[in-house]
């Protein structure tokens, strides 16, 4: 496994991504509360003068917005095929609650799915999306990016991306989370969601070690992105559209990092 956990995500940075600018209180996917932050953090857009390119200088905990050298997302064009752990999906058909986090739309599940990566077991802490993409592959974005955000007992995070094209029919599957991304800010609504039939039938991932795309911008966040694209109507994801648009964060350097892509065949 290259994905060495080498900058160690604290729990405190986590419980920030987990709860959103101006609501401080609200209680974080896995229960908690953003307790251990030592202020509130401060508010951000994906525009103006307090969007991405202003980030890091809006609040010194988003330094790593400007300063950082492993950031996401990225344009992923050279591949390595090295041998590496390949992700493990223990997902099962569940409940969740839906949060309005202000930037984007989060599907909160019950305990219990989980995503296995060589040794380390990471829980499924919620689901989002992004219109349209945040990363691209060969220099082509897609309609929409969900992101599906583990993290491990240690604390580290591992979110695994999945690309969203439009097609013909509706996808029944995803539709239950495009219904709940009408929930308003503020509003609670929840539904059961069939966890593993939201993933593309063969789960081949690049991996690569990045960060949040959304401040504190934090590092060692363990990356795969699904090679193969999933498909939604276009009227779903319209209805994605009409709750966020445009909450992507521009592509970052590469840097010297590597992308893989992972063996599995299945
Ligand atoms: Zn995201």
């Amino acid at each position: 496994m290259i994905l060495g956990a080498k900058h160690m995500v604290r729990l405190a940075l986590a419980l920030v991504v987990m709860t959103s600018c101006g609501s401080a209180a609200q209680p974080a996917a896995d229960g908690s509360v953003e307790a251990t932050a030592t202020h509130t953090p401060a508010h951000w857009t994906y525009e103006g003068e307090e969007g991405p390119e202003h980030w890091g200088k809006l609040d010194p905990a988003y330094l790593q917005c400007i300063d950082g050298t492993a950031q996401t997302p990225i344009d992923i064009t050279a591949k390595s095929t090295n041998d590496v752990a390949d992700p493990v999906f223990g997902y099962s058909t569940g409940a969740a609650d839906f949060v309005n986090n202000g930037h984007t739309v989060q599907a909160v599940p019950a305990a219990g799915n989980t995503l296995t990566v060589g040794e380390t077991v990471y829980t499924l802490k919620q689901l989002h999306f992004h219109t349209p993409s945040e990363h691209a592959i060969d220099g082509v974005k897609a309609a929409a990016e969900m992101h599906f955000v583990h993290q491990s007992e240690a604390g580290v995070l591992a979110v695994v991306g999945v690309m969203i094209v439009a097609g013909d029919a509706p996808n029944a599957a995803w539709e239950p989370y495009v219904a709940g991304t009408s929930t308003p800010k503020g509003g609670a609504d929840s539904a059961t969601i069939d966890w593993p039939a939201l993933l593309p039938a063969e789960h081949i991932t690049y991996q690569y070690e990045g960060s949040l795309t959304t401040p504190p911008c934090s590092e060692g966040v363990q990356w795969m992105v699904m090679r193969d694209a999933v498909t939604l109507s276009q009227t779903q994801i319209d209805a994605l559209a009409a709750a966020y648009e445009g909450n992507a964060r521009p592509l970052q350097p590469i840097g010297d990092r590597d992308v893989v892509l992972d063996t599995q065949t299945k």
